[in-house]
């Protein structure tokens, strides 16, 4: 706060926001708009707009203060908790949902500084973007929008861009999609962004604090890495306090797993019969773990026919499909989760009447890594490939954990021939990898 010795007549305007104060939220709004109704014309009244909500869904909202021009350098910032209080577990946002709102719900800056520090980042070259999450019920997101324009309106000489990811989907931080609509949206305009120079101010930081409450979230701190710009807290930049260096980054990273892993093992027999035989394979393991990309390279050419649930829709068509196949002479796949002994053995039990053998292939990999590995194909594919291929459905967490609550490893008791392991390799460009290792998350599964 003390670091703003340059105090104008806007900052001072802002400052009754800082006050505390028994005004109600409509009066204390008017007063803002009267103050600068007074220094600007024509009047504020529309200065912020809503454009055409973004995405497959529409659920990245998109709007502008003024006429904000692009620059290479984005100063993004994050809303609640810093460029205004937060209003964290006890918000107006949730009382807004049980009424219709007719005024904007109350808010306050964050420090009074910030009106005052933001023309400051316009003033040199910087473009302002805000970046936030806001997954409200339609009533919440309706009185929400009344806040924006209402905080618009106490910036009449701050042109930003705003982005709110309102569903829990690819635009939530710390998933990167507004910044790529930005990056986007820039270039449409011959802009390309300059990450070394721009940077991301936001209070969920994972910052952990001894004998007091420690942030809610680091969701900031990981969209920033994400996106890869420079990150601060608002005590960091508005306040110039020294970096805080105490914080965790909880959750799951593909930085943790292990390196130089073999694909198979083991690898002293071959991939598939040698001299070509008859079998049936039975796949095992976690959804989105690779197993019918697995399929197409290395089974598809050598003629085994793929059978799976999804597409089959029962376990009993899937059997009887199976043992058509055998019949007539064919090796087959049996690509699905297949958790546990009894539900594979209704596919040995088949092949053993018919003197088939059987092998099976374990896809290794934690819940953690299948579920990142969801996220990724879901939401977080490069650019360039999300929109050239078919959007795909999230597979969903009972999918993970319904899986790992009966699950039964694979022994050649059940009367396989072999048991092969199939570890998890990133297979992509490089383009592919940067972006399935980004933390990905989704607050609540
Ligand atoms: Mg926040």
């Amino acid at each position: 706060m003390s670091s703003f010795t340059k105090a104008g007549s806007k900052r001072k305007a802002s400052e009754h926001l800082d006050a505390p104060s028994n005004v109600g939220p409509t009066l204390k709004v008017a007063k803002i708009h009267s103050f600068f109704g007074k220094k600007t014309e024509p009047t504020l009244s529309g200065s912020y707009k809503w454009l055409d909500p973004l995405g497959p869904a529409l659920s990245c909202l998109h709007g502008v203060n003024l006429n904000p021009k692009p620059s290479t350098k984005v100063a993004a910032f994050d809303l609640d908790g810093t460029l205004i209080k937060s209003d964290f577990g006890i918000g107006s946002s949730r009382k807004a949902s049980t009424s219709t709102p007719t005024a904007a719900p109350s808010w306050e800056w964050w420090r009074a500084s910030i009106p005052a520090k933001l023309k400051e980042v316009i003033d040199s070259g910087f473009t302002v973007v805000i970046i936030s999450n806001q997954a409200l019920k339609p009533a919440a997101l309706k009185a929400w929008k009344l806040k924006i324009s209402s905080i618009a309106a106490a910036l009449p000489d701050v042109p930003f861009r705003l982005f709110a990811a309102s569903a829990k989907d690819g635009y939530r931080k710390p998933m990167p999609g507004m910044w790529t609509e930005l990056e986007r949206i820039f270039v449409e305009d011959g802009v390309t962004i300059d990450k070394a120079q721009s940077f991301f101010v936001g209070d969920a930081a994972g910052r952990q604090y001894t004998g007091t409450k420690s942030d809610f979230s680091s969701t900031d701190r990981k969209w920033a890495l994400n996106v890869d710009i420079s990150f601060l807290t608002p005590e960091e930049y508005f306040l110039k306090l020294p970096p805080h260096t105490n914080f965790t980054l909880p959750g799951f990273n593909v930085s943790s797993l292990p390196t130089d892993l073999p694909t198979i093992t083991p690898t002293s027999s071959p991939l598939l019969p040698h001299p070509p035989k008859q079998e049936l394979v039975l796949f095992v393991g976690y959804p989105c773990l690779g197993k019918t990309t697995f399929f197409r390279s290395h089974f598809e050419p050598a003629g085994y026919i793929h059978i799976n649930q999804d597409t089959l829709k029962t376990r009993d068509k899937c059997v009887k499909e199976m043992q058509r196949h055998l019949q007539d002479g064919k090796s087959c796949v049996i690509d699905n989760t297949n958790r546990n002994a009894t539900t594979r053995k209704y596919y040995v039990d088949v092949a053993n009447q018919l003197k088939v053998s059987t092998r099976c292939f374990y896809f290794m990999g934690s819940i953690e890594l299948a579920w990142h590995n969801n996220l990724y194909r879901t939401f977080n594919l490069p650019p360039s490939v999300a929109t050239v291929e078919s959007k795909r459905e999230l597979v969903p967490y009972i999918g993970f954990s319904g899986f790992r609550d009966s699950f039964e490893g694979p022994s050649l008791e059940e009367g396989f021939r072999e048991v092969k392991k199939v570890n998890w390799v990133f297979k992509g460009t490089l383009e592919e990898k940067k972006y399935w290792s980004m933390w990905l998350q989704i607050d609540g599964k």
